[in-house]
């Protein structure tokens, strides 16, 4: 059977299986995922402080991000604040703080706050072609803005979402984020896509580890194709 968008192909896959049986497949595997991860409410928070937040933590641990996100805005309080920074003084603002790549990342904090405030009249764009727009803003983080931010439905494909899905034979073992994203997209019921993310990175760090990942006590187990030697580490190195 033919993948439902055309982009998206059946033959890049280490083992046979129609694109309805996989949909299905996806279906339960979100549903068990949902069940087993269950968070009452989604961070459904502040737009522009979810896009400080994914431009923080770029290449930073989540504790370190967290910290640093909280005393900047404890620092400099609000958009209006932030964007009338010189962009010096957030640089050493990141730096005393342990940020790494603190030079591009306060350079896109303020001006990004810049544009958000002159172009957008202060309000964060609901819509991933404006976000991406922003300086420091890719398609993950851009995803992350909508899904946590204004709780639209989105999938933002980090690595804990990356690496699972190629696991689970719902993405090819090649292929790049913003293609995992658009197989997760296909196959996952749209009303679900907002749990993808925060799910997957909860089994991610709890089970399915980047190494020695615990299949034995995995709930997915049976519907997994990686459990079952179809997938495997060296297909998914490439
Ligand atoms: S069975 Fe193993 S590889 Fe598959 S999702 Fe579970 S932990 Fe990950």
């Amino acid at each position: 059977m033919e993948a439902k968008s055309r982009s998206l192909s059946l033959k890049g896959f280490t083992f046979e299986e129609g694109w309805e049986e996989k949909k299905k497949r996806a279906e339960k595997i979100v549903e068990i995922l949902m069940e087993t991860h269950p968070r009452e409410k989604l961070l459904i928070g502040d737009p522009y402080r979810t896009l400080v937040h994914c431009i923080i933590s770029q290449r930073m641990r989540d504790k370190v991000t967290y910290r640093v996100w909280e005393e900047l805005f404890r620092r400099y309080g609000n958009i209006e604040k932030i964007a009338n920074t010189p962009v010096e003084e957030m640089q050493e603002f990141l730096r005393k703080q342990g940020v790494g790549l603190w030079k591009t990342k306060g350079e896109w904090i303020v001006k990004a706050s810049k544009i958000i405030l002159e172009k957008y009249g202060g309000k964060v764009p609901d819509n991933i072609h404006e976000l991406m727009k922003l300086p420091g803003i890719g398609r993950k983080c851009a995803n992350i803005v909508l899904a946590y931010g204004f709780g639209k439905q989105a999938i933002p494909v980090d690595t804990h979402v990356n690496r699972i899905s190629k696991r689970l034979g719902l993405a090819p073992p090649r292929v790049a984020p913003e293609k995992v994203e658009e197989y997760l997209r296909a196959l996952i019921p749209r009303d679900k896509w907002i749990y993808v993310n925060h799910a997957m990175v909860d089994h991610g760090r709890s089970i399915c580890r980047p190494i020695n990942p615990k299949c034995g006590e995995c709930p997915l187990r049976e519907l997994c194709p990686y459990a079952k030697g179809l997938v495997t580490e060296e297909h998914l190195r490439g």
